[in-house]
């Protein structure tokens, strides 16, 4: 469908819970203790309803995320439901890397196609004070085990961050060099916790790579987001980067989001939307529902965010990110 900005939407990110067994600190604060109860967090049935009412708007890609999407038991039955629903093409997962490794081949055969991994620092120990608590070396085996299993794609999410972990840049470049993945850096957006700590241009961070690397666009890279891609010659991977602040790409944002208790949300920045959990308790058809989905993207989806200067606008998001679906 096209929203009122003539853009295409057909990009569901899908949160399947707001808990994370990890506290990263520009995401969760350390004592939280805000987390839904397991009870208000959409079933499976409900997101199976959720994911056929969009499928009929035109919605062909999937991303499950959170939180952390494979804290929840029930993970693959939600996978095997999406890959069920007629019209879904692509099925992707961001995740922290839990509980991955063990189950690479059981999530390829139930459907996922592309995998995002987190993963801020190639330090153990950095790694560990960024998530309080995170297993560098199993994450980082992870890596490893599924860039050499077929998926589509294999991405790291990297959020560089002043003075925090900037000194790895390079070491993140060079990552590509061997394995075939695609490290993107991603701008840290004022949500959140993410508002205590200081961004760093994306450009700054492309600017200094070619001090040291010839890069090359890389064209080849089927991008259907808002990442630009690059290649420094010979390398096997490619470098990506996510600059919702320096190179705003609401032009052509393609993707609406449902947060782990049913509110479809139409702008990572503001807070509006609808809740469509009354949709799904009562008997309103899967019809109705995308009827309803079309009617709220079609009015209420901004044409911009405005994180770079917000004083002053309303319904700014104040809800941390593993609350929003990041
Ligand atoms: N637990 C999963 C994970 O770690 O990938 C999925 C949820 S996490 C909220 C999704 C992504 O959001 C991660 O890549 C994380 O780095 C990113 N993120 C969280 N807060 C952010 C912020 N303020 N700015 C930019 N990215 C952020």
């Amino acid at each position: 469908m096209l929203d009122k900005s003539k853009r295409q939407i057909n990009y569901l990110r899908l949160s399947i819970t707001d808990h994370c067994n990890l506290r990263c600190q520009y995401c969760i604060p350390e004592k939280n203790t805000d987390f839904y109860n397991n009870c208000d967090l959409l079933s499976s049935d409900e997101i199976e309803k959720i994911v056929k009412a969009f499928s009929l708007i035109g919605i062909k890609k999937v991303r499950i995320t959170g939180g952390e999407p494979l804290i929840r038991k029930d993970f693959q039955k939600i996978l095997k439901k999406i890959n069920n629903t007629q019209g879904i093409e692509k099925i992707a997962i961001t995740t922290n890397g839990f509980k991955l490794l063990e189950n690479l081949d059981i999530f390829k055969e139930s459907g996922l196609n592309r995998i995002n991994i987190s993963l801020d620092s190639l330090k153990p120990h950095r790694y560990r004070e960024i998530t309080r608590g995170g297993d560098f070396n199993k994450i980082f085996e992870t890596i490893k085990k599924a860039a050499s299993k077929g998926f589509e794609k294999i991405r790291l999410n990297v959020v560089i961050m002043k003075g925090i972990n900037d000194d790895e840049i390079l070491d993140f470049v060079n990552l590509t060099k061997e394995l075939d993945i695609g490290v993107r850096f991603i701008e840290i957006m004022p949500i959140g916790e993410g508002k205590k700590f200081t961004p760093i241009k994306n450009s700054d961070i492309l600017s200094f790579i070619q001090k040291n690397y010839c890069l090359e666009k890389n064209s080849n890279s089927s991008t259907d987001g808002p990442a630009s891609y690059y290649k420094v010659p010979g390398f096997l991977g490619e470098i990506g980067f996510i600059s919702p602040l320096s190179n705003r790409f609401c032009d052509s944002c393609n993707r609406v989001r449902v947060t782990s208790n049913g509110f479809l949300k139409l702008c990572l920045h503001y807070d509006k939307g609808i809740d469509l959990l009354p949709y799904l308790k009562d008997n309103t058809s899967i019809e109705e529902l995308a009827s309803i989905i079309k009617e709220a993207i079609y009015n209420i989806k901004p044409k911009e965010h405005h994180m770079d200067n917000s004083e002053n606008v309303e319904n700014i998001e104040s809800k941390g990110m593993n609350k929003i679906g990041g």
